[in-house]
């Protein structure tokens, strides 16, 4: 397909964040024919960790280990929360369902599917999160253990610090201890990037350097941790031989963004989905939606940087996974907050002065934080009177009022389950068979 020709799908994505992704699998996993566009969103900061549900009330910060029961106490208090729209059961098979996609595509997580695990922040702080990327989680299960590890920096990388972790971690986990080496090939004068240390990593001869600088530190260590630059596409497998080298077991810890973690997501689940046939527009915009006398809608897309008319393509329906203020879905000016693409009505505060809180950490977060599109129970951006604007258009993640993922530490997994929804009202709406059994 050129990038000047039309096209028709059943199912139009608008947004390539973790929303825009996790609802293209769903669909993809139930025959619907779908196509994506988007710029690359918050997915490229991402930590990797895949929070479900972390922190409620947020004014008293309480933490939960038990996911499954904060949702219930979240939804008790909360009813207009998106998660307030789905069963457990839903919650738990969209998890299910992507975690296996992601494995499909090449990246493993791992978790207790019961409970949130303990993770380590950029900083050295500590949160809970629901899936860890397999590469991370023996740094998980060290910090419960207290495994005696020795956290490794470089000379050049900047925003890491194995000093500042430790420091912060080690009233709970004392038995750490840290060494700043240099990274292969490169002079000690050179500033570093992960992406570029990532990749030089995928040569044999870098990681045994590597390795030879690191073993004279390690006295004992039973665990090394570093920031996250093993490796971009064969991530397990460089993985296996630094640990084969040391004689020990290796984890990486997230670094400030652009993340590796957040790279290899996009990089290997748009590859995916591509392959299962989802039509991808990579780093292009819509730019206008017609809706058609039959009720369809057309959709202009566009690449930022071209001149040409664009493609266009027109869908049975829609998911708008546009996201927030970062993503662009939302948009403030001096008049309000409005939603970029079909000015939808946004829940939001009375006016500019509610947008804030006086004080940027007041607990109870702030009132922009939860602006946003009101939905029905099908995920359907609604009015006013919480009619749905068009029968054919649904909504998922960030861009949903009501919610401060944030704070909640819910980001990924109110992504996750708000594509299941707006996925399932799309196959209702379209009066295809039931999401929710399993099916291909
Ligand atoms: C710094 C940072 C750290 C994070 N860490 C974590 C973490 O530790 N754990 C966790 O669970 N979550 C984390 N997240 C959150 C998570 O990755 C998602 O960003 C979040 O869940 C929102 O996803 P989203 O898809 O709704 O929106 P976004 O990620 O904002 O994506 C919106 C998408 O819509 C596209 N778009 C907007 N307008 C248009 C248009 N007109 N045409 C085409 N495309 C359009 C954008 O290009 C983008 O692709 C983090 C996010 C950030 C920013």
């Amino acid at each position: 397909m050129t990038y000047t020709e039309s096209s028709t799908c059943e199912l139009a994505v608008i947004g390539t964040g973790m929303a825009g992704i996790a609802a293209a699998v769903f669909a993809n996993q139930h025959g619907i024919s779908t196509a994506q566009a988007g710029v690359s969103g918050g997915i490229l900061y991402a930590s990797g960790y895949l929070d479900l549900m972390g922190v409620h009330p947020m004014t008293v910060k309480k933490t939960w280990d038990d996911p499954w029961q904060a949702i219930a106490a979240l939804v008790k208090d909360l009813p207009d929360h998106p998660y307030a729209r789905l069963s457990t059961d839903d919650i738990r098979n969209a998890f299910d369902q992507f975690l296996e996609t992601l494995d499909a595509a090449g990246l493993p997580y791992r978790r207790d599917p019961d409970r949130n695990t303990r993770v380590i922040t950029p900083v050295g702080t500590v949160k809970p999160t629901y899936a860890v990327p397999a590469s991370m989680w023996a740094g998980a299960a060290g910090l419960a253990e207290k495994t005696p590890c020795l956290l490794i920096d470089f000379w050049g990388l900047k925003g890491f610090s194995a000093i500042q972790i430790a420091e912060t971690l080690r009233p709970r986990w004392p038995n750490l201890t840290c060494a700043r080496i240099p990274f292969p090939s490169v002079t000690l004068t050179v500033d570093l990037f992960t992406e570029q240390m990532a990749r030089s990593l995928e040569v044999p001869a870098n990681r045994k350097t590597l390795a030879d600088e690191i073993r004279p530190h390690l006295k004992g260590a039973a665990l090394v941790g570093m920031p996250a630059i093993l490796g971009m596409h064969r991530n397990a497998e460089i993985m296996a031989d630094i640990e084969n080298q040391l004689g020990c077991n290796v984890f990486e810890i997230p670094t400030m963004p652009p993340s590796m973690a957040g790279l290899r997501m996009k990089e290997k689940i748009e590859a995916y989905l591509t392959r299962q046939g989802v039509s991808l527009f990579s780093q292009k915009r819509i730019t206008r939606v017609q809706r058609e006398a039959d009720g369809r809608f057309t959709l202009t897309i566009s690449d930022p940087s071209a001149k040409d008319s664009g493609h266009t393509l027109t869908a049975d329906g829609i998911i708008l996974a546009a996201g927030r203020f970062l993503g662009m879905g939302l948009h403030a000016d001096r008049k309000g907050i409005r939603e970029t693409l079909f000015d939808l009505p946004v829940h939001q505060p009375r006016n500019r002065a509610h947008w804030h809180q006086e004080d940027f950490f007041d607990p109870a977060g702030h009132q922009i934080n939860a602006a946003g599109l009101e939905i029905d129970d099908h995920f359907r951006p609604a009015d006013r009177s919480a009619k749905p604007v068009y029968d054919n258009l649904f909504a998922a993640g960030s861009i949903l009022a009501n919610q401060d993922w944030i704070r909640m530490k819910c980001g990924a997994g109110l992504a996750i389950a708000t594509a299941w929804g707006a996925v399932r009202g799309f196959m209702k709406a379209m009066k295809k068979s039931e999401l929710g059994e399993r099916q291909p």
